[in-house]
């Protein structure tokens, strides 16, 4: 009877003890995490921070689900990997063999590098427990404020327009979401945040916390030198793989531990999926590291076949995100990274000012398709990139698309059901749910 043992208890872990199972009915899987819940939806929290759910709505695991699984799951920290013994060191000072590996670790918050950042009332936005801290924070706060111009850092001011807390936002760029948006999108976007009160600092980031003498923040500066009033931080700064505890391990880690098209590392029966994994896909120079759920999930797929026997390999695919900001609907499609690529960018505003496209192209064809608004769905889009369309057709039909949309005689109903929709607990992807790439 084969053992496999997994470092983890999320998207990548979980989707590889179900290949393992369905492969190997008989495998015995052990699941070591250092987070004591069962197996959540990361991508909900902000829903049970804005108080819309409770805790138990974002578990996808159940008793039933690890029995299904043959999974026992151990509360722990692996801190160190002895590839030559096939042995782990656990934080509780335990040591446990393993047969074959797999690290579905994620990745950690990073952190500003400025005094104060230790303060008490300074968060992150990565776990649950994050979460409740904020939650539980944001009841006796009147002041909140956020550091980080990406997705969560945007989630995290929503959570804090809807608790109704004075919000300030600092965003570094000086547009929103540069590497997707238009600088019209950006415009729109921002506009929407000021309407919810929120005040969006852009270029600006912050350079020290201050915090009264029980350690507690009250405001912190910003690079600007302008000082701001605040009880609550959350700092959203980006993430990066977890690979710490593999100093000296004999796993190879560059960016993130790294991987070929099968998840294997550079260790005999060790493999990695998930956010903390970086791939090189053969006959490729550049390497990947794609910090999404939905891509988390077919890499623990691959891995858990590979680890049980069969020879599935890891495949790329075109990138779909979509995400909200405030009943803003934002979706994209392909490849989105205009100004780093040698791409290029046309933008098509519809004369409402909200709905409004982004179409990236090499010059002659569509690669990339972003919008934002209430106007077009994936449908409207995909197929633009698919059938890589010539620039001119995809401007008229985006056009076209618009004026039509203009003229449907149900356009608030369909808004309305969409909003409703979408303020569901998303148990992506399971059901329907904003998915991003960062
Ligand atoms: C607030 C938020 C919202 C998000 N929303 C979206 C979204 O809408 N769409 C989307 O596609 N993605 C979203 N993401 C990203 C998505 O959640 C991640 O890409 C995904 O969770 C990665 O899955 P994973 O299994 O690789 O790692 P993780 O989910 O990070 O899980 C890592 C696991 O490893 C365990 N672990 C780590 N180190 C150790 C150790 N040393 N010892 C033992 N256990 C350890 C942890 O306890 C955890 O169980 C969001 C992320 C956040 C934080």
């Amino acid at each position: 009877m084969a053992e496999y043992t997994i470092v983890g208890n999320s998207i990548a872990a979980n989707s590889a003890a179900a290949r393992i199972v369905s492969l190997d009915p008989g495998a015995r899987v052990t699941l070591i995490s250092d987070e004591p819940e069962p197996y959540y939806s990361r991508c909900a929290l902000m829903y049970y921070a804005m108080d819309h759910c409770c805790e138990r709505d974002i578990y996808i695991a159940d008793k039933v689900h690890y029995e299904r699984l043959h999974a026992e799951v151990v509360h722990d920290r692996v801190v160190g990997v002895d590839t030559e013994n096939h042995e782990l060191a656990l934080e509780s000072g335990d040591k446990r063999d393993y047969e074959k590996l797999l690290l579905a670790v994620g990745a950690s918050p990073r952190r500003m590098g400025i005094e104060g950042e230790d303060a008490e009332g300074v968060y992150d936005f990565t776990t649950l427990e994050h979460a409740r801290k904020v939650r539980a924070d944001a009841e006796r706060c009147e002041r909140a404020a956020v550091v980080g111009g990406g997705l969560i850092g945007s989630e995290v001011a929503e959570v804090f327009h809807k608790l109704g807390l004075h919000c300030d936002y600092f965003v570094k760029e000086s547009t929103f979401f540069p590497a997707f948006c238009s600088a019209d999108q950006s415009r729109i976007i921002l506009r929407r945040f000021g309407e919810c009160h929120i005040n969006v600092h852009m270029s600006r980031t912050l350079d020290r916390v201050q915090a009264e003498d029980g350690g507690r923040i009250t405001a912190a500066t910003d690079t600007e030198g302008d000082r701001h009033e605040m009880e609550l931080l959350v700092r959203a700064i980006g993430v990066t793989p977890r690979t710490e505890f593999l100093e000296g391990s004999g796993v190879d880690v560059d960016r993130g531990i790294l991987v070929d098209d099968t998840m294997r590392t550079s260790a005999p029966d060790v493999w990695a999926a998930g956010d903390c994994a970086e791939v090189r896909f053969p006959g490729r120079e550049s390497s990947v590291i794609q910090k999404l759920w939905y891509t988390a999930q077919p890499m623990g797929w691959i891995a858990g076949a590979q680890m049980a026997g069969a020879d599935d390999r890891y495949e790329e695919t075109i990138t779909y995100l979509s995400a909200m900001f405030m009943d803003l609907d934002f979706a994209g499609y392909g490849e989105m990274p205009a100004p780093w690529n040698g791409l290029q960018e046309i933008s098509l505003t519809a004369a409402n000012d909200v709905d409004s496209a982004r179409i990236v192209h090499d010059g002659e064809k569509v690669v990339g398709i972003t919008f934002l608004g209430t106007a077009l769905t994936k449908e409207d889009c995909e197929h633009l990139v698919l059938e890589e369309m010539p620039v001119e057709t995809a401007c008229d039909t985006v056009r076209a698309l618009y004026e039509a949309k203009m003229h449907d005689r149900a356009p608030k109903a369909r808004i309305a059901r969409r909003r409703r929709l979408s303020r569901r607990p998303p148990f992506w992807p399971f059901g329907r749910k904003k998915t991003w790439r960062v």
